[in-house]
């Protein structure tokens, strides 16, 4: 990438959501589902965020578009901090802003024909006349490999991977600047999943694209990321250029999370790390680092201090203990 120009930068984002308790419902306590987040996303690129399922992911993505209220930090679209910005001054950035949801046919309106789905936010933002909005309707259905007749079908009428392509086709309505892809191929069938994923690269060339790309799928990111960012608990565990997290994790959750994915080559297979113990729960994390209670290299000092991301060199930044001096 020659152009290295940030389109968003999200800064100690954190997502809380409060537990409610006892006769009273009062809040006892919160799940920190994002804690203390930050990182950039730059212009063209496609940083991919991965973790296990309650790592926060899916909230970070929700709250980045400002679906969720964030409970404290910075949402910076274009310079502007998005995140205390209420619905009048939001409106403008939420057609920059769009989402392709995991499941196209929960997101997709049952009763809506394909054109009317597509055709909707540009109603909503008093875009084009109708002879133009069925032309555009036409035109992204081509987008996405659809013909024109789809645009008088039901979403029922289509198969897992078609429904996606519509729900791709109805992200880029309003010409957005930023999609996040919030698992989008998790629920298709692998042979469909590379279609749609090679379909969001070609789209990402054609429309200028920047995406954050969620998933809990290691090989489903590495094949669309620029970059890779490691989610454990609500915080960033490492981040940093696709090759260095595949090629040369730093982190120990890292580590253990590529040691499970199969290798074709012999010579580069990893030895499987077991990592004891479940998932804690985000209402109540561990002290320290967070990973301490499951990590094959925690030290005393893990279970008292929290570990801040360190750049290890080109790119590469890692928030563990073993990691002191940034290079
Ligand atoms: Fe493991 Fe300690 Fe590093 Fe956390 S800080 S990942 S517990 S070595």
């Amino acid at each position: 990438m020659s152009e290295r120009e940030k389109l968003l930068e999200v800064k100690h984002l954190k997502k809380y959501f409060p537990v409610k308790g006892g006769m009273l419902q009062r809040t006892v306590g919160h799940v920190k589902a994002v804690d203390d987040v930050s990182f950039e996303v730059y212009k063209g690129e496609t940083l991919g965020i991965v973790g296990e399922s309650g790592s926060g992911k899916s909230t970070l993505g929700r709250t980045v578009l400002r679906l969720l209220d964030p409970t404290e930090g910075e949402i910076v679209f274009e310079g502007m901090d998005l995140a205390t910005l209420k619905n009048r001054k939001l409106r403008p950035y939420r057609k920059d802003m769009q989402m392709v949801f995991q499941d196209p046919f929960a997101s997709l309106n049952p009763r809506m024909s394909v054109g009317e789905i597509i055709e909707e936010p540009m109603i909503v933002q008093k875009m084009l006349n109708k002879k133009q909005r069925m032309e555009k309707v036409v035109d992204l259905l081509g987008k996405v490999g659809l013909p024109a007749e789809a645009r008088s079908k039901y979403p029922h009428e289509f198969s897992g991977g078609q429904r996606q392509r519509i729900g791709i086709a109805r992200a880029l309505t309003m010409n957005p600047k930023f999609v996040i892809g919030d698992e989008p191929v998790s629920a298709l069938d692998v042979s469909v999943q590379s279609q749609v994923l090679n379909l969001m690269e070609d789209l990402q060339e054609e429309f200028h694209l920047t995406y954050l790309f969620i998933a809990h799928d290691l090989s489903v990111v590495k094949h669309i990321s620029d970059r890779v960012g490691v989610m454990y608990l609500g915080r960033l565990a490492e981040i940093g250029p696709k090759n260095k997290i595949y090629d040369n994790p730093l982190h120990p959750y890292t580590q253990a999370l590529l040691s499970a994915v199969p290798v074709p080559d012999v010579e580069r297979k990893r030895e499987k790390i077991h990592l004891k113990g479940e998932l804690p729960s985000p209402a109540n994390p561990p002290a320290g680092c967070s990973f301490h209670t499951r990590c094959p290299e925690a030290h005393e000092r893990c279970r008292l201090e929290r570990p801040e991301l360190i750049h290890q060199g080109e790119g590469q930044y890692v928030a563990c203990h073993l990691y002191t001096t940034e290079k």
